[in-house]
């Protein structure tokens, strides 16, 4: 039988109503507006379309949307220089500077001199040390829209064996900080794994962040298990015609929807999620900031 399909635009769709609702009872009881804001140095054309895109998403949702468009020569001492004014500025909850960075600025400083209550993107080194640690933090979006979906789909996660492919800062470790803190027991595969095909193999859940098309195929996976899938990948596609290309994540989706019993598509999955999960990790950071209760279910 074939998989549930686990629909990311659909469940994004309603995480971003919860954050418009909440953004309307701050404004309304509180005389507060959500501020996010973006910081893009270079005119990286993905970068562009990623930045517009979070802009008219915020606004969409009723937050304030605050864009700083910078050139590629911006020197690190400009870009300290702004990070430090919206770091002070009360009208901005969060902050979110587009990587990756043009070569000459250190991105490692530059993530970390944004205030960690601010820090929306959860890649401040105390907030992934709060991560790691179990403990309240600011939480990596994508990892975030991953984990939202398996509660969705299962409820308690408790005791499940997870098995995550690919051990980067933004997606793997945080991903398996989070299934830990949900009581999973987790491994964590990457590309000197041995016997890759056979753990996952054993998994109730696989998490797919690879950036390898469609590495993972339908016998890796074990019957019935919840495939996650991450990637993003584009590949020529000669079906649709000459020159043109098309998305496809780190999991064969037709040979694994075989097998799976839940299954994330690409596009339509994780994607949708993440920018709804910066939406509700900034209306969080705002919550936060003025002391007032979280909405429920916007965090890990
Ligand atoms: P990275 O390139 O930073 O990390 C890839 C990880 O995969 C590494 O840990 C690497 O292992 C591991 N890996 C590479 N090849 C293999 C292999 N053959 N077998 C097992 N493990 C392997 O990628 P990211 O984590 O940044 O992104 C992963 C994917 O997710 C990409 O497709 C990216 O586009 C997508 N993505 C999607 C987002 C979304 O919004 N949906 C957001 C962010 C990323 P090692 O460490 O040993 O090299």
């Amino acid at each position: 039988m074939s998989a549930h399909i686990i629909d990311g635009k659909k469940f994004a769709e309603k995480v971003r109503a919860k954050v418009a609702d909440h953004v309307t009872r701050l404004k309304e009881e509180n005389g507060i507006t959500p501020g996010l804001a973006v910081v893009l140095v270079g005119e990286d054309p993905a970068s562009q379309v990623y930045v517009r895109n979070k802009h008219k998403s915020t606004v969409e949702v009723g937050m304030n949307s605050f864009e700083h468009r910078l050139s590629a020569e911006t020197s690190e001492a400009d870009l300290l220089a702004l990070i430090d004014q919206l770091n002070t500025d009360p009208a901005v909850h969060g902050i979110l500077c587009q990587l990756p960075l043009p070569r000459h600025l250190n991105e490692e400083l530059v993530i970390n001199s944004i205030l960690p209550e601010k820090d929306v993107d959860g890649f401040h080194i105390s907030n992934v040390g709060l991560l790691s640690t179990g403990q309240k933090s600011m939480v990596p979006c994508t990892p975030l829209g991953c984990l939202m979906m398996l509660r969705d789909y299962h409820g308690s996660l408790s005791g499940m064996n997870a098995v995550v492919v690919g051990r980067s800062n933004i997606v793997g470790k945080p991903m398996a900080n989070l299934l830990l803190k949900d009581s999973c027991t987790v491994t964590i595969a990457h590309s000197r794994t041995k016997n890759i095909e056979a753990l996952c193999r054993t998994a109730d859940i696989v998490v797919a962040a690879v950036g390898r098309p469609e590495m993972i195929t339908g016998d890796w996976i074990g019957k019935g298990a919840t495939v996650i899938d991450v990637g993003i990948n584009r590949v020529p596609a000669p079906e649709k015609g000459e020159g043109k290309m098309k998305l496809v994540g780190d999991v064969e989706f037709a040979s694994v929807v075989e097998k799976a019993g839940a299954i994330t598509p690409v596009p339509g999955g994780v994607g949708p999620m993440t920018i709804a999960c910066l939406l509700a990790n900034t209306v969080t950071a705002c919550c936060r900031a003025h002391h007032l209760s979280e909405p429920e279910g916007l965090t890990a």
